[in-house]
């Protein structure tokens, strides 16, 4: 070979043995970084295994058939079982009767995509048959193609025994309360009629104001307890067939004659019959009548309308008062929420109105809400199906 074909040989070689160079420092980096990846994975799944393990909040994977296939210590700590004794069972073999319909249904609407995660509290026996009541939340997650369902249960038994406490509490406070007032009450009635009699007014003045605080303390322990029903779930309405139409004309006329200065407008009122709770729905339009009273001026008019929409019968009771802000409108139906021009005024409750007639329009399948602009007014509205 000639010299000059040997350089030209020589500089090929030396050329392909960089271009190999190259290629395999270029395959040695991407192993390098899957190996960093496989790593991480199995730094996470080594970390997601401890969390799980060590956790002190119970935790459950379950499978299509919702057996358990993974639970962490605090599960079995929760239950008094051992992991052999849980592993492959149901939940809802340990859950308290009253709870094993709702819960199934739940998981039943996260199998059928109907829902991402549902919570709920629910009351499960122990293996000693003691009562634990706990916080569930769960979520649907794909694992390698299967579906599965990711389950938190923390222990909030200690809160719903205070809770029960606290509805004791107010239960006995409210009855303790009730007895003298209404002594107060026909005392009241009794003096007045007395001084009725004389020429002195200002005795009868002091009265009646007398009459109208009882008034006020009478409704603010009646809204503390069915408050307290509300919560504890006990507010069980009776079921009767009535005339809604009936009910809102006897109320109206009721308003009318107490609440003598003002100008309550009946309109629209279609013949409309209603099966439900009649005292509880004659309590919710009191409530809002006596709110559209309470926050607009006296001469102004508050207008009730009753109509049928598709099979639901529709109530609205409309005042040209104040109004609510946006920003207190999505409070307003809160527990305890009073707007903050309201805080001042004597005249207001503890903000329980609202809330309580909502529970109790929602216990008979209806929806209650308000449209209201600031200095104009508010139309509060509830719905309520009507009978076929
Ligand atoms: P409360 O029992 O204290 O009156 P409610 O739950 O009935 O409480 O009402 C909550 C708040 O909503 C009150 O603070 C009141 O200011 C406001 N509100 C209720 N009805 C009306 C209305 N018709 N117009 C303006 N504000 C209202």
């Amino acid at each position: 070979m000639e010299n000059n074909e040997l350089e030209e040989e020589n500089r090929r070689l030396k050329s392909e043995n960089e271009s190999l160079t190259t290629a395999y420092n270029e395959a040695l980096s991407i192993l390098e970084k899957r190996l960093k990846i496989e790593e991480d994975l199995k730094e996470s799944q080594e970390r997601f295994v401890t969390v799980f393990k060590q956790s002190t909040v119970a935790y459950k994977i379950i499978d299509l058939d919702f057996k358990m296939v993974q639970i962490n210590q605090a599960l079995c700590d929760l239950l008094g079982y051992s992991q052999e004794e849980i592993l492959g069972t149901v939940i809802l073999e340990y859950t308290h009767p009253n709870f094993i319909k709702y819960w199934y249904d739940l998981h039943e609407a996260l199998w059928k995509q109907e829902l991402p995660s549902f919570q709920l509290e629910a009351c499960l026996i122990r293996k000693d048959k003691t009562e634990v009541w706990c916080l569930i939340n769960t979520i649907r997650f794909k694992d390698r193609g299967e579906t599965l369902g990711y389950t938190s249960l923390v222990d909030i038994t200690g809160r719903k025994q205070l809770e029960r406490h606290k509805d004791e509490f107010i239960s006995t406070i409210s009855h303790e309360l009730k007895t003298p007032l209404t002594s107060i009450k026909s005392y009241s009635q009794l003096l007045l009629r007395y001084f009725n009699r004389l020429e002195d007014e200002k005795p009868k003045s002091m009265l009646r104001q007398l009459d109208l605080k009882v008034n006020s303390l009478t409704t603010l322990i009646k809204d503390l307890v069915l408050a307290s029903k509300i919560d504890s779930g006990k507010l069980s309405p009776r079921s009767e067939e009535y005339s809604l139409d009936g009910l809102l004309a006897s109320i109206v006329e009721e308003f009318r004659e107490t609440v003598t200065r003002r100008d309550i407008q009946l309109h629209n009122s279609p013949a409309i019959r209603i099966k439900g709770d009649k005292f509880k729905i004659s309590q919710v339009i009191e409530n809002l009548l006596t709110n559209a009273i309470k926050f607009s001026n006296e001469d102004t008019p508050i207008k009730v309308t009753l109509q049928r929409h598709e099979s639901d019968a529709i109530v609205c009771i409309e005042d040209q008062g104040r109004g609510i802000s946006q920003e207190s409108i999505e409070n307003i139906f809160e527990r305890f929420y009073k707007v903050k021009e309201a805080e001042s005024n004597l005249e207001s409750g503890m903000g329980l109105g609202l809330y309580i007639c909502q529970e109790i329009v929602k216990n008979q399948q209806g929806k209650l809400w308000v449209n209201s602009e600031l200095g104009k007014g508010s139309v509060f509205c509830f719905s309520l199906p009507i009978i076929s």
